[in-house]
């Protein structure tokens, strides 16, 4: 049967427990194996300054059964030096996880293939792209490579007026799923209930684009704040955000939050909010760049809020958004941020993972 495994570590000399894992792997019966190289990457969901992880994939052939073959992972890891105490995601000399085993699909109480987690990993798909880019996900029926490609976030701008001029508003409710016709209809401001369907239509043509009809038309559950989500995808999610000039949406694997403004918005006491809501390295920036650097953090620490969806809620001015780098802590997690900045807007994607940012074109 051809396996992929993915190994990680992040204490001590890495490349040695690689190196000694894939020769014990060899002496355990794993044949021709295929070692992709070694990636530098960025700890996820780890305690607050966990060292970076180093990973690679490997992939070959095992004639046992796959819990003979976790029983080896296991095995490896314990002789490698992890200990019997370990807490979950604490730094770790090795870590030995099975993607792939064959086509087959495994759940059992201590084994899940294809690995639950290893689609939307970077540091899982990117190595196993590298040497075996066609191998084939049985869950999704997608191929390693394709599935490193929807890795990202990807996000999209529209004119809502544009978008006015070529559309019905009453057809182009009834296209939706029920629930959401009913949201757009009760609004009482024509202006909301147009932003409000342009961002769900860039949302369902975007999800259309990715993934097959029945994600595009599955129901959006409303989160407590407002958030729309997925109930059942869990790991399809998106954010809207509309302006009074645009309406963006941006989709990845992970949980995110988008805001976008109009740059040419009215705030003349643009002062007064950031005494009220920005912290004081915030207030600084503010003072250096003016309105231009208060509509960059608004859209950032909006973006931070959505993200969290109906996670914790800390008053706006006790945390700051990172301006000097693009990644900061919140309440002990990391946060990633992308800020885009055009002559008609500003626009900021706040995700706890560094995904590579691609903007779709209309
Ligand atoms: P993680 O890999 O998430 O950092 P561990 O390596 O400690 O955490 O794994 C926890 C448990 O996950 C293992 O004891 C194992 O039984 C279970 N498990 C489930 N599916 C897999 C898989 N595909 N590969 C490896 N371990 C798995
Ligand atoms: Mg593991």
């Amino acid at each position: 049967m051809k396996i992929a495994l993915s190994l990680g570590g992040n204490l001590g000399d890495t490349n040695i427990a690689f190196s000694t894992a894939i020769v014990r792997l060899e002496e355990e019966g794993v044949c021709d194996i295929c070692k992709s190289s070694i990636f530098k990457t960025k700890p996820i969901n780890c305690p607050e300054n966990s060292p970076d992880y180093q990973n690679m994939a490997i992939t070959g052939s095992w004639y046992h059964s796959p819990n003979e073959l976790l029983v080896l992972c296991k095995k490896l890891e314990q002789e490698l030096g992890r200990d019997k105490t370990y807490i979950r995601n604490s730094p770790r000399p090795l870590d030995i996880d099975i993607i792939l085993f064959g086509d087959e699909i495994i759940k059992t109480d201590n084994l899940t293939v294809p690995h639950i987690e290893a689609h939307r990993r970077l540091f899982v798909l990117e190595p196993l792209a590298q040497i075996a880019p066609t191998l084939i996900f049985p869950t999704f029926q997608k191929r390693v490579d394709e599935l490193l490609k929807e890795c990202v976030i990807s996000f999209k701008v529209l004119s809502i007026s544009k978008m006015k001029a070529n559309l019905n508003f009453s057809e182009q409710v009834k296209q939706l799923p029920i629930e959401s016709q009913e949201r757009k209809l009760k609004y009482k401001n024509e202006k909301s209930a147009w932003a409000s369907l342009c961002a769900e239509k860039i949302c369902r043509s975007m999800l259309l684009d990715k993934y097959d009809d029945n994600v595009a038309n599955q129901k959006f559950d409303i989160g407590k704040n407002g958030k729309p989500y997925f109930r059942d995808k869990i790991d399809i999610n998106f954010n809207v955000s509309h302006s009074s000039q645009f309406a963006t949406c941006a989709i990845s694997p992970y949980e995110l939050g988008i805001d976008i403004e109009d740059a040419n918005r009215k705030a003349n006491n643009f002062a007064q909010i950031a005494k009220r809501f920005y912290s004081s390295s915030e207030n600084a920036f503010v003072e250096e760049y003016g309105k231009e650097g208060f509509l960059k953090i608004w859209t950032m620490k909006e973006a931070f809020v959505k993200s969290i969806g109906t996670g914790i809620s800390i008053p706006l001015n006790q945390f700051s958004v990172p301006l000097e780098s693009n990644q900061t802590i919140i309440n002990n997690q990391q946060f990633f941020f992308h800020y885009v900045k055009t002559k008609q807007y500003h626009l900021s994607i706040c995700s706890k993972v560094d995904l590579n940012v691609i903007k779709q074109n209309n």
